[in-house]
């Protein structure tokens, strides 16, 4: 792999400013302190850790509490022309916080500002806040952010706005991008931005979708302003197995796609995946399962049911009461399965997620799994988050085993490479809501055509000195992974 992705000047000076601006406890050039926070969540980088030879670590940590810390920062960091990746809950999944040729952390983990604004519906926090604690000192005072990301114990908050993620409860609350309302960011030059709470304003562009899966790389998030809703009063699931995929397929799509009734949760496994549940539930073998979720009020959230219930019949869909589903439910933010794997010296086990219109979401869902069954020994596909022209699909890949760790990660690569190569030619997006790091800057091109080079202009016209995540999106450095 290439190490010298970018330019990066880093020297005694530097910290001493650091030093100057900040708390003393809030600087360190600890090793232990700089191993904390190099690497996120996929399992290329475990393999890294594993292995006891993590290569890339940044040269200093920073801790700020301010907003106004986070300028002076940057202030420095840009005139050095020292690069600063920021990091929040460390669980990306896409390796956009690797520190190739060093740099500054920013932990945002100390920005926990808290103001419920409970007329206007929303809530302004720090950019540090666990996904999870928010949600719970919401529940606190009666209310949710609906957002429930399988990771929501481990992610910020700021972490969602720059990965443009997304929560298992999407069909009713939204992705994060419907989530969001207003941002504080600061630029790399230390200015400071902020866009207004308005929920709708026909004045311009809306910058909110500057940084929006922006991944660090045109500044730093360190406010958000976020929906809130008022607690559900009634949470049920259905469970129906389908004779095949397809027509799990045209079910969901009726009932989300017409509008014939709102749901908060939509999981349809395929065949392959369902083995394990249509196995123990004693379900019919080979067939598709669907999950459905309904929250709100009870009488709502009965009539959802039975609608949905007509649709999926109607499609051949065999109703299953709801214990499944509400095993999914207690387990949810369980990742235990994948790591069994990925601890084996040899093995490598990660998700990959896509999306495409409605019309091409099959051709990209046997395109990719075509493509990546010669290199993997187990492929496990479902689709959880469905739109009125569209939807994701979601896929388990656990490698043919090789001889030792440089061969699982050379596995696991090959299998990204053929499954996005697959899911561009079908006519998929490569990237849901994980994000595109420095793993999938290759297909950026593929997936914007000259849109692209907009992106590029835009990044060197806000981050002259390409201080800012330069690898990530491909916008300022290629980092060659794989
Ligand atoms: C087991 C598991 C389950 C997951 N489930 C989901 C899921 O259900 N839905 C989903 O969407 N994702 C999921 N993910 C992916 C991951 O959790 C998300 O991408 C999450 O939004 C990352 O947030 P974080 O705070 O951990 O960010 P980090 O990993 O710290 O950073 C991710 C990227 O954002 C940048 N960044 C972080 N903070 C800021 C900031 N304040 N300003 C600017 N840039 C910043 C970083 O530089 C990096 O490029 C999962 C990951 C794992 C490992």
């Amino acid at each position: 792999m290439n190490t010298k992705v970018y330019e990066n000047n880093i020297n005694e000076l530097v910290i001493e400013e650091m030093r100057k601006i900040l708390p003393q406890d809030a600087v360190s050039t600890k090793i232990v302190d700089r191993l904390a926070v190099c690497h996120g969540a996929f399992n290329v980088e475990y393999k890294w850790i594993q292995a006891g030879k993590y290569p890339y670590i940044p040269d200093l940590v920073v801790w700020p509490e301010t907003t106004e810390q986070v300028s002076e920062i940057l202030k420095i960091a840009n005139k050095n022309k020292t690069v600063v990746i920021p990091y929040g809950g460390g669980s990306g999944s896409v390796m956009g916080s690797v520190f190739f040729n060093g740099g500054i952390c920013l932990d945002t983990k100390k920005l926990t500002k808290f103001i419920l604004n409970e007329k206007g519906m929303s809530v302004t926090v720090g950019a540090g806040w666990n996904i999870g604690q928010l949600e719970d000192e919401l529940n606190r005072f009666g209310y949710t952010m609906g957002h429930f990301p399988q990771s929501m114990n481990s992610a910020t908050i700021a972490g969602s706005v720059a990965t443009s993620a997304i929560g298992t409860f999407s069909t009713k609350y939204g992705k994060f991008d419907d989530i969001l309302i207003a941002l504080e960011v600061v630029l790399p030059t230390g200015e400071v931005l902020y866009t207004k709470d308005s929920p709708k304003a026909s004045t311009g562009i809306n910058l909110n979708y500057l940084f929006l899966g922006s991944e660090g790389s045109y500044g730093i998030c360190t406010e958000v302003t976020a929906k809130i809703w008022l607690k559900p009063e009634a949470r049920k699931f259905s469970v129906y197995t389908f004779k095949t995929t397809h027509d799990g397929f045209e079910a969901v799509r009726k009932i989300v796609s017409l509008g014939q009734a709102t749901l908060a949760v939509v999981r349809l496994y395929d065949e392959y995946e369902s083995v394990f549940t249509i196995d123990a539930y004693k379900f019919e073998e080979g067939y598709a399962l669907l999950y459905l979720g309904f929250e709100g009020r009870k009488d709502q959230v009965d009539l959802e049911m039975n609608i949905s219930d007509e649709i999926c019949r109607a499609e051949g869909g065999l109703y299953k009461g709801d214990q499944a589903a509400k095993q999914w439910e207690k387990d949810r933010l369980d990742t235990s399965y994948g790591l069994g794997t990925t601890h084996l010296p040899n093995g490598a086990a990660e998700s990959l997620e896509v999306s495409a219109s409605w019309d091409k979401l099959e051709d990209v869902w046997l395109a990719m799994r075509n493509a990546i069954a010669p290199y993997a020994q187990i492929i496990h596909v479902h689709f959880s988050h469905m739109y009125h022209t569209g939807g994701n699909l979601y896929c388990i890949i656990h490698t043919i085993r090789g001889k030792n760790s440089e061969d699982a990660e050379k596995n696991f690569l090959k299998c990204v490479k053929k499954a996005l190569d697959a899911c561009v030619k079908a006519g998929g997006s490569i990237s849901h809501h994980h994000g595109v790091g420095t793993l999938k800057s290759k297909w950026m091109s593929d997936e914007h055509n000259n849109g692209f080079e907009v992106m590029k202009k835009i990044k060197r016209a806000i981050d002259p000195n390409n201080i800012m995540n330069p690898p990530v999106l491909g916008l300022g450095g290629e980092a060659n992974v794989g």
